[in-house]
């Protein structure tokens, strides 16, 4: 028995046997589409006012600016799970993926960064060591989860996979999709402002099909469901964004024209992808104070943040001890301790107390002579003069 035989498969859809995944690839058999795992919708405490509540919703899978997310592809012949199938038969599927399709993946992730934005992707080949974990499991489709969910799994559990040939002409936009949700974007074509109209069993029955295989509550959170207005970007939809499906013909009722030619995006990361990135991941030189202020044990400092803004703070610790790091005030933030190892940011530990009456807060012990970096995002800031962030 194969070590990762307990990391069950996170969505209970039927795996396809490799040649009959193969097979309806080659014969172009509708199009593979990428299915995200459903979560509970967040139910917020009464008394958390629906603007706060959309500020919350919109950050609250995002990294903080200045984030380098490290991704490791599986790579040990153990890394895989046996799979059942309907007939009684098993079989070994692997996670690791050849050189060509991993070389997609490098070049997407490169694609992200071009546009100048406060994210940085850097492989790294000990799975300890990443916040992203890849495989390539066969008929497993193509999904991640989204933004810093990725962060609730353990080093031996994949956070996105490819379940199908990325070296296909075009495909290069899966993994550009994929690197999108670790982003924290969602479906662009379940923003509420699309004004699609389903022709619903239409859809239902064409996802039923190979080679996706859902089943309807898959193809309702993945398509059919109108996300929050606040997940979005609210104002206009984009169906040229790397977000959206293409929809072939007869499944779309409204706006017309897709109904009669069906919708097919751009292709690549469209305009207002870019922007939108850019706006949500400035680049840190763009946010207050670089990296220029340290933060000094016991002595408070006021953050003056608006919402979505960031502050960041170097922490050069004078001894090796316990340190509790903690803001003040009614604000809803989010507090991340970054360590700098030769200039490679490593994920520490991260506070998130948006929603609730508590601040952000964390302990943790730091090294003498270590460099650390502090970054603190606000959500949501009534009285921005009252809003502090100590360390002691
Ligand atoms: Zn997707």
């Amino acid at each position: 028995m194969k070590e990762q035989q307990e990391n069950i498969p996170m969505r209970e859809l039927p795996v396809q046997k490799p040649n009959e995944a193969k097979k309806a690839q080659d014969r172009s058999i509708g199009r593979y589409f990428c299915a995200l795992h459903e979560r509970p919708a967040r139910v917020f405490a009464p008394g958390v006012t629906s603007g706060r509540q959309s500020l919350i919703n919109l950050l609250s899978n995002k990294w903080v600016s200045g984030t380098v997310l490290h991704y490791y592809f599986f790579d040990r012949d153990t890394d895989g799970q046996n799979v059942q199938f309907t007939d009684g038969t098993t079989e070994w599927f692997s996670w690791v993926g050849a050189e060509a399709q991993k070389e997609v993946v490098r070049a997407a992730s490169k694609i992200w960064e071009s546009v100048g934005i406060g994210i940085e992707f850097r492989e790294v080949f000990d799975r300890e060591d990443a916040e992203i974990r890849i495989g390539f499991m066969q008929g497993d489709g193509a999904w991640s989860w989204l933004g810093r969910e990725i962060l609730e799994h353990g080093p031996n559990i994949r956070t996105m996979n490819f379940g199908w040939d990325l070296t296909q002409r075009g495909e290069i936009d899966t993994a550009i999709h994929e690197i999108g949700h670790t982003l924290g974007f969602p479906h662009e074509h379940q923003n509420p402002k699309a004004g699609i109209i389903w022709d619903e069993e239409a859809v239902y029955e064409a996802l039923a099909q190979p080679p996706n295989n859902w089943d309807r509550d898959t193809t309702f959170w993945n398509i059919i469901r109108k996300l929050p207005s606040n997940e979005v970007e609210g104002t206009t939809w984009d169906p040229n964004s790397i977000m959206h499906y293409p929809f072939e013909k007869g499944l779309i009722k409204k706006p017309d024209e897709y109904a009669i030619n069906g919708l097919r995006p751009a292709g690549g990361l469209s305009a207002k992808d870019k922007s939108w990135v850019k706006t949500l991941y400035p680049t840190v030189h763009k946010t207050h104070n670089a990296v220029k202020e340290q933060l000094m044990p016991s002595q408070s400092v006021l953050l003056k943040l608006s919402a979505g803004d960031q502050r960041n703070f170097t922490v050069l610790p004078q001894e090796t001890r316990f340190y509790n790091f903690q803001t003040f005030g009614t604000s809803d933030s989010i507090m991340v301790l970054f360590e700098d190892e030769n200039g490679e940011l490593r994920y520490r530990t991260g506070d998130d107390d948006s929603g609730q009456d508590t601040n952000a807060f964390f302990k943790i012990k730091l090294i003498k002579g270590h460099k650390y970096l502090l970054r603190i995002r606000m959500y949501f800031n009534d009285r921005p003069q009252e809003t502090a962030v100590m360390m002691w």
